[in-house]
């Protein structure tokens, strides 16, 4: 994989879909992979209390003590002591997210700036310090307070949408959440990228969804589809995305064009 250019400053980007099984944190993780395979610093903030994302990239989220997400939207410890480095690629780290989470949408409710929560955890002398290009951020399945505090954090939303039916089911309300955040939280924010996913070429199905995705968000959907794989499902119970797993593979080869498409096209379309 040859070199992508570095940012001028670092592209924080949120992946929401409030959906679940669409292929948020697969996304996340892959296209985390993608980026540093190409040289590029990668920071994933795991949102979901299932935290999924953090044993793809090969982090014990489940080890006694750990500094988590939790503990810092509850202000508790500061952004460098959460970052832990992936054991799979040294560019590539992330802020674990243990079941404690599954509190905080009741918790933040009672703090003070609990949509920027996150937003003022994000120190940029440590992201700048650790050489950070892009931050990821994978949301629950919800469009609660944690997903607000993914949106008020980012500039950019990505949508993974399966090529599934119903696929734009629910799409609409997650684009008035996002309005909603533009008007209130974070101007800024803009949907800079739509990602197919799962997709399945022997069904005609998938390619009307692709269309009609296409049709609704115009360049926003990346070029690249990603197929449906057995083996892009395989990898997170090795502790590794599918680039690390499988790197020969249609799945690792299609996450790894998505990286450099989001890489080489920038924060906006
Ligand atoms: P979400 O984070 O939106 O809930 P996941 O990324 O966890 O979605 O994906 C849901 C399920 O689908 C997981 O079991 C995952 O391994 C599987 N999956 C995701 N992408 C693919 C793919 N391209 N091919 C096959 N299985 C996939
Ligand atoms: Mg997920």
């Amino acid at each position: 994989a040859g070199e992508l250019p570095h940012p001028p400053s670092p592209r924080i980007i949120t992946i929401a879909n409030q959906k679940g099984g669409v292929g948020k944190t697969t996304t996340t993780v892959n296209i985390a992979a993608g980026l540093a395979l190409h040289g590029l610093g990668v920071l994933v903030i795991d949102l979901d209390p299932q935290g999924n994302a953090s044993t793809a990239l090969g982090i014990d989220h489940r080890a006694p003590d750990i500094a988590s997400v939790y503990e810092l939207l509850l202000g508790e410890v500061s952004l460098r002591e959460t970052i832990q480095q992936s054991p799979n690629n040294d560019r590539l780290h992330c802020v674990p997210a243990t079941l404690d989470l599954a509190g905080a949408e009741i918790e933040l409710v009672s703090l003070v700036a609990r949509e920027n929560r996150l937003r003022n955890a994000i120190d940029e002398g440590a992201l700048s310090d650790l050489g950070i290009d892009y931050v990821l951020i994978d949301c629950p399945p919800s469009l609660g307070l944690l997903t607000v505090n993914a949106m008020v954090a980012a500039k950019e939303v990505l949508i993974p949408i399966q090529c599934e039916y119903y696929a734009l089911e629910g799409v609409g309300q997650l684009l008035r959440n996002i309005e909603l955040v533009q008007a209130h939280l974070n101007p800024g924010l803009h949907v800079s990228t739509v990602v197919l996913t799962m997709y399945d070429g022997r069904t005609k199905l998938a390619d009307q969804v692709a269309e009609e995705v296409r049709r609704h968000f115009g360049a926003t959907v990346l070029n690249t589809i990603i197929p449906r794989s057995v083996k892009v499902s395989e990898a997170p119970g090795f502790g590794m995305t599918i680039i690390e797993y499988d790197p020969g593979s249609r799945g690792a080869m299609s996450y790894l064009d998505a990286s450099r498409e989001i890489a080489l096209r920038g924060a906006t379309v």
